[in-house]
């Protein structure tokens, strides 16, 4: 089971020491924490700073000309800059503040996609997407009497890359993938799908939103017209997110929603709208939890992110030698490029029932299709259960995870 340490030095117990859920018990027992693919823990910089804002000076944004509202506005902003610059885009004015990924990808679906996919055109996604990144693509489709085309996986969980190719045609007006499968783990080669897809001039929608807590993300090296976000799974607050696109594209396009803070000028003849990125963010915005996102990002850049990425490797290589050797399991999912996720079936148990028992080992996984049931049904099953790593996690958890397996085994045979 033993896998070589580490090479990269990381201080992992002074990361769980900022995580204040991580060091309490369940059922008695010490609680690891096997789920952050779902939703990630939070450090206390984060709460903090969401905390500090209703605190100290919680107003709207944009709008007031008092203190408060300006103090607000700057810490918004700032929030925005530090996103920007996390994940290499060039302006902070191609930001946009959503509530996650979810709403990133509706958001481009409902506006660029609309403006771009007619009757008889074609949108090219990949079989291992999330529900975020199929169904507003087949709402489209059906509005505008397109099709969805899907490019295929391979049983390790790959895509087949010259099956995607061969279906980038003069029809595809979008393709959107992910970039790190929440149900396999799966990461892709973001960079050459979008050369393949660029040297056609067709967009890309990249769906980011298990990639950003692991993986550097840079959107001008990638080259991608369009990133999505969730805080929430980069160890910031819930609901609150982030699109990036390339700014061309935000001017061109059509508001997404109408009405406060999204207007130059309204009259009941006409509305003038504002500029991006305030064009898209109609209302008033999660101020708070866009502050918690920016400090989200300021605990990720603290970090050596190079130590943190083989930090988890070894981890990942080290949860897989060990689920490998369980009798009766089997991984879904065993792409060679892969990240923090541990998909798994145990023979003659179902998912939710190793859920549950591992739960009762005060272990937290989850069980069930994971917003993928199109990567279920490939692979023949209703449902895995699925441990996912993140940087607080440690090869104690692991093992704890195998023991508790080995209790399924007592109460299953
Ligand atoms: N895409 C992937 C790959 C995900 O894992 C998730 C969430 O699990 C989403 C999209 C949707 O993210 P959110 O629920 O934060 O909008």
């Amino acid at each position: 089971m033993a896998t070589a340490e580490p090479k990269a030095v990381f201080d992992v117990e002074s990361v769980r020491r900022q995580f204040p859920a991580l060091a309490q018990e369940v059922y008695g027992k010490p609680f690891v924490y096997l789920d952050s693919a779902a939703s990630a823990q939070k450090p206390n910089a984060v709460i903090e700073a969401e905390m500090q804002c209703y605190r100290e000076y919680y107003s709207n944004v944009h709008r007031g000309v008092h203190y408060m509202s300006q103090k607000a506005t700057e810490a918004y902003e700032e929030a925005r800059d530090k996103v920007s610059s996390f994940i290499g885009s060039g302006c902070k004015r191609e930001v946009i503040f959503v509530r996650g990924t979810t709403e990133g990808i509706n958001l481009i679906a409902s506006t660029f996609g609309r403006q771009r996919v007619g009757a008889g055109d074609e949108v090219l996604i990949t079989a291992m997407e999330h529900h975020s990144n199929i169904v507003p693509w087949q709402m489209l489709c059906e509005q505008q009497g397109a099709k969805l085309v899907v490019a295929p996986m391979n049983q390790r969980g790959e895509l087949i890359f010259e099956e995607y190719e061969r279906r980038l045609t003069e029809r595809t007006k979008i393709v959107a993938f992910v970039h790190v499968s929440n149900a396999l783990g799966t990461i892709n080669p973001a960079a050459e799908m979008i050369a393949a897809a660029q040297e056609r001039g067709i967009p890309t929608v990249v769906d980011g939103a298990q990639a950003a807590p692991h993986l550097g993300i840079d959107v001008a090296a990638l080259g991608c017209d369009f990133y999505t976000l969730s805080g929430h799974k980069m160890f910031g607050p819930t609901g609150i997110g982030a699109l990036y696109g390339k700014l061309e594209h935000l001017i061109a396009m059509p508001p997404y929603q109408g009405g406060g803070e999204m207007i130059l000028t309204v009259s009941f003849d006409k509305t003038e709208y504002a500029e991006p990125p305030a064009k898209f963010e109609a209302g008033t915005p999660n101020i708070a939890g866009a502050i918690g996102f920016g400090a989200a990002v300021d605990f990720l850049r603290g970090l050596d992110l190079e130590a943190v990425a083989a930090y988890e490797a070894d981890l990942l290589a080290y949860g897989t030698a060990a689920l490998q050797a369980v009798p009766g399991l089997e991984l879904i999912g065993t792409a060679q490029h892969k990240a923090a996720v541990l998909s798994f079936l145990i023979d003659g148990v179902h998912a939710h029932d190793v859920g549950t028992i591992l739960d009762h080992e005060g272990i937290a996984v989850r069980a069930g299709h994971h917003c993928a049931q199109p990567v279920m049904d490939f692979y023949g099953v209703a449902a895995t259960a699925r441990a996912s790593l993140a940087l607080y996690n440690t090869r104690q958890d692991i093992d704890r995870l195998i023991a508790g397996i080995g209790q399924i085994r007592e109460v299953f045979g």
